[in-house]
């Protein structure tokens, strides 16, 4: 897939803002936006994504099409961690949004989150959900949310986030929150032009940074990761680059990409997008899999590998 058509973006929220809300939202109305397609075949109706969700749930990842565009949505850890979790995903996306309820404004434990995006440089975009609730005052939740900003020392570029107003239990956005909107494309439209396309070379060696790791009873470990440069291609030869500067050779046995709340298996995989390896023993979160031949590892911020691995 092109990289260009790929957005990579993470969702920062207070629990109850309305996080999950907004994501069945986008994805009840993935691919609906595509020219002379029949909106009901594309989406999935209640119970599919019941059950999607009872199974997946463990996963974090999700993703939406827009357009000819694939979103790649990562789930953020509303609270302090201490693994590193956050700098990872962080590193993982070009681009946040922070979700705010209208009336409650920004809560302390979304701070921590936006702390880890702004100091990454990642430019934010500011949703205020709950537009619709009794007493919203969406307005002044603008400006504690820009207060929030300055106390965390943004850029001046940051500071300049675009906002956009929600009603993610009726799956509507609108620039305005005096006009309701009709439907999320507002929103799409403002990730696809705010957040950067990902950067990297398709020519160049795999590396592939491992952020998150998921357990699946068939298949055994697997890592979730960005696809920093190159391409990587399932029942391939890969050098496994460990901290500490050990390097394993091993072989890709699964690959998949996201599509809704779904892995799906694919052949090979590019430069930008986000997905799951499977097959590599022994593989851990800050490990970078990489080009048997031109082995360079990313430099992830320093974690602390578990002693033992799991599985
Ligand atoms: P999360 O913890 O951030 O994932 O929050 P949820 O998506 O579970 O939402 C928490 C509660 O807020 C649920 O009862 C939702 O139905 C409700 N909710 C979410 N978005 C909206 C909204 O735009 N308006 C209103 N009135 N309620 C909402």
């Amino acid at each position: 897939m092109n990289k260009n058509l790929i957005r990579n973006l993470a969702i920062i929220a207070h629990v109850d803002h309305g996080k999950t809300t907004l994501v069945d939202g986008m994805l009840k109305q993935s691919g609906i936006f595509h020219e002379k397609q029949v909106v009901e075949e594309r989406v999935m109706d209640r119970n599919d994504l019941e059950r999607e969700r009872g199974i997946t749930i463990m996963a974090k990842n999700t993703a939406v099409q827009y357009s000819q565009y694939k979103l790649n949505i990562v789930d953020t850890p509303g609270h302090a961690d201490f693994g590193g979790e956050v700098e990872r995903i962080v590193q993982m996306v070009d681009g946040v949004l922070l979700l705010v309820d209208a009336f409650e404004g920004p809560m302390p434990q979304t701070r921590f989150v936006l702390r880890k995006a702004l100091e990454a440089g990642l430019a934010p975009i500011v949703v205020i959900n709950k537009i619709d609730r009794l007493h919203a005052r969406p307005k002044e939740v603008v400006d504690e949310v820009l207060d929030l900003f300055i106390e965390l020392e943004a850029s001046d570029a940051q500071l300049e986030f675009p906002v956009i107003y929600t009603n993610a239990r009726t799956g509507t956005a609108t620039l305005e929150p005096d006009t309701p909107g009709t439907d999320l494309k507002p929103l799409f439209d403002m990730i696809v032009e705010n957040i950067p396309a990902p950067a990297g070379d398709p020519q160049a060696p795999l590396q592939l940074g491992v952020t998150l790791i998921d357990y699946d009873p068939y298949l055994g470990r697997q890592a979730i990761g960005r696809i920093h440069n190159g391409i990587i291609q399932v029942k391939e030869e890969v050098a496994v680059l460990k901290a500490g500067g050990e390097t394993q050779r091993q072989r890709v046995t699964g690959l998949f990409v996201f599509s809704g709340l779904k892995k799906i298996p694919v052949e090979k995989a590019t430069t930008g997008d986000i997905v799951v390896v499977t097959g590599l023993l022994d593989i851990n979160v800050g490990n970078t899999i990489a080009d048997l031949e031109n082995p360079v590892p990313l430099s992830f911020v320093s974690i602390d590998e578990p002693t033992m691995a799991v599985a």
